[in-house]
């Protein structure tokens, strides 16, 4: 038999889950597709990365609900370094200049997994097919169908609106003819976790450097996380080396601001690339998180800018909900979803890609120049307000609407 349902949200990783728990307490019928129980560990959302939040995720996670669920393994970032190798300049942030108690909080992903998917299992109004994918999709102008299968599931749904936040490779983005553009920027991110010599006191590092960016994020216990870009040469090697040889090279490129390097974790690679959706709606559809666009982990931001994806997309289904001919799949709420999210994804793209190139670059004339930059940076405060407010997160720049979550307000 057919089931109805009013948004079927396929990808229940950390932006579906998280749109999921938006929609919940709207009183629609909400479907939500995952591949992986959110546990398990071939996860690959809810895995052993973790993730820096800006403030307004933070909001937007207090909003729905799951900040408390995150909150006693979440730690706060109250300064960024950025700096780059072999150069003199660099520059800092520090939250309490700017009137912040922190710039972000770093949060293991397995954390926000729980949180967000005990949250879900709370939830009467969201049906939820896990391990499941869609098999079939077809669709016409009145609504969707999917047909889902799992190990032990089988379905078929007809909804008014899809959504996919299944990920960079998105079934769901194809399925609806939705072209994708992508640039491999030929390095690979290294993640482990490090414990150094001198106590992080809260302080991010991103660093610079001849093979591609460095991040050390501060965590509980005075161990850092480590994203160490590499680039794809050298990268099998790196996994290879024994822990006293990735510790002597890390020390080599980050030098000695937290003293030694005493321990390292285990390692997992990523592949990196920049991967933009041509659209983010098509007839009933609409695409959120990395299936519309994939980023560089460089600034932090791809994570912060798909829960603003789910913010805007559950306030607009939200206002329109009493209706008396609502439709989750309108093509008036895609286009005004479209519309609202333009600047900001298209700002966050082009801000982490140009970064990403901007360190990449050998001429000399480009390296002077981001050295005067940093230096530059370091002493303008506007410059230095302006940064502040894109890693805080507050998105889209002056004249575009906040929406209510990342404001606190609730959606009901
Ligand atoms: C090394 C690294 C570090 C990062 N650090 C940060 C950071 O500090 N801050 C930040 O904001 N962002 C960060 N990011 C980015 C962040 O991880 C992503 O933006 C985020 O994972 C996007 O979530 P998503 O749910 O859209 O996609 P994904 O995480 O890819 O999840 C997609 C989900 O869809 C499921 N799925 C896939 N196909 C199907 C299907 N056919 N049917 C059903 N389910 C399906 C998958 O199982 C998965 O659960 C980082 C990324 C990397 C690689």
């Amino acid at each position: 038999m057919t089931q109805p349902f009013d948004i079927a949200v396929v990808g229940g990783g950390m932006v579906g889950a998280s749109l999921a728990v938006a929609l919940a307490p709207l009183g629609l019928k909400v479907a939500l597709v995952e591949a992986i129980a959110h546990d398990s560990v071939s996860q690959p959302s809810f895995d052993e990365r973790t993730t820096a939040l800006s403030n307004a995720s933070r909001r937007i996670l207090e909003t729905l609900g799951v900040w408390p669920g995150v909150q006693s393994l979440a730690t706060p970032i109250r300064k960024i370094h950025v700096s780059d190798q072999g150069r003199f300049g660099f520059a800092r942030i520090d939250a309490a200049e700017q009137g912040l108690t922190a710039m972000g909080y770093v949060v293991p992903n397995r954390a926000l997994g729980v949180a967000l998917w005990s949250r879900l299992q709370a939830s009467a109004n969201v049906r939820v097919y896990c391990p499941a994918e869609v098999s079939r999709v077809t669709a016409d102008e009145r609504a969707v169908t999917l047909e889902i299968a799992g190990p032990s599931t089988t379905a078929r749904i007809d909804t008014k609106l899809v959504v996919g936040a299944d990920g960079v490779q998105s079934a769901v983005r194809s399925a609806f003819g939705v072209d994708a553009e992508s640039r491999d920027y030929e390095q690979t991110a290294v993640i482990t976790t490090v414990l150094p010599q001198r106590f992080h006191d809260h302080v991010a590092y991103e660093r610079f450097t001849g093979s591609g960016p460095l991040a050390l994020l501060p965590l509980e216990g005075g161990r850092c996380t480590l994203v160490l870009t590499l680039s794809r040469a050298t990268v099998e090697s790196a996994m290879a080396w024994s822990d006293v040889e990735f510790l002597a090279e890390l020390q080599r490129r980050f030098g000695f601001r937290l003293g030694r390097f005493l321990k390292v974790g285990r390692r997992v690679s990523y592949p990196l690339s920049l991967t933009r959706a041509a659209r983010t709606s098509a007839g009933r559809c609409v695409i959120v998180g990395n299936a519309a666009q994939g980023l560089h982990p460089v600034a932090g931001m791809g994570f912060n800018l798909g829960l603003r994806d789910v913010a805007c997309l559950a306030e607009l289904i939200a206002e329109r909900r009493h209706e008396s001919h609502f439709d989750a799949g309108a093509a008036s709420l895609l286009a005004a979803y479209d519309a609202w999210r333009a600047a900001d994804r298209g700002g966050v793209i082009a801000f982490t890609d140009g970064l990403v190139r901007m360190f990449a670059n050998p001429l000399s004339v480009v390296q002077r120049l981001r050295n005067i930059g940093l230096l530059a940076f370091d002493l303008l405060p506007p410059a230095k307000a302006a940064l502040s407010r894109l890693s805080t997160g507050a998105g889209g720049g002056g004249r575009t609407r906040i929406p209510k979550l990342a404001r606190g307000v609730a959606l009901q």
